[in-house]
C-alpha cells in the first residue's frame, strides 16, 4: 500500500501542514476510540469530551460508558466511528492528492471557517447536505 510513500511525500512539504496534522491526531483518535468501543471500555465522560468533538453527529450529551451498556447505541457508535474515520482518511487523501479544501462535489473552495470547524470536510455544506441526504445520514 503507498499509504507510507504518500504520507512522506505530504510531509515533506512544510507549508499548509496543520490541516494534515489536525486530521492525523483525528485518525488516530478514532482508531483508538474505536478499540475501545471494540472492548466496551467503561469511561465515564461525556462523548464529547472523550471524542474532543471529532465525531459527528453523536448527542453532545451522550455518555460514552451509558452508550456502550445500550447495544444499539453501540452498534451506532462503532459505526460512527467508522464513518468519521473514513471522512478524515478521505480528508487527508484529498491533501495528499493537493485537492484538499476544494469541495468533492462542484469543485469550489470550501470556506475556511468550514475547513477550521470540520477539517474532514471534502465537500462544502450544501453539497454534504446533499451527499447525507443520497445516502440516508443525519449525522
Ligand atoms: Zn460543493
Amino acid at each position: 500500500m503507498s499509504l507510507e510513500g504518500g504520507l512522506a511525500m505530504a510531509t515533506r512539504k512544510k507549508k499548509g501542514s496543520a490541516p494534515e496534522e489536525r486530521l492525523e491526531a483525528d485518525r488516530r483518535l478514532l482508531e483508538l476510540l474505536a478499540a475501545q468501543c471494540g472492548e466496551e471500555a467503561g469511561l465515564h465522560r461525556p462523548l464529547n469530551d472523550v471524542t474532543g468533538g471529532v465525531i459527528t453527529g453523536i448527542p453532545e450529551e451522550t455518555d460514552l460508558a451509558q452508550a456502550l451498556s445500550d447495544r444499539e447505541t453501540s452498534d451506532l457508535l462503532v459505526h460512527l466511528l467508522d464513518q468519521n474515520r473514513e471522512q478524515v482518511e478521505r480528508a487527508l487523501e484529498r491533501l495528499r492528492e493537493g485537492a484538499y479544501g476544494i469541495c468533492e462535489g462542484c469543485g469550489r473552495r470550501i470556506p475556511g471557517a468550514r475547513l477550521r470547524y470540520q477539517p474532514a470536510a471534502t465537500r462544502c455544506v450544501e453539497c454534504q447536505a446533499h451527499w447525507d441526504r443520497i445516502n440516508g445520514r443525519t449525522a
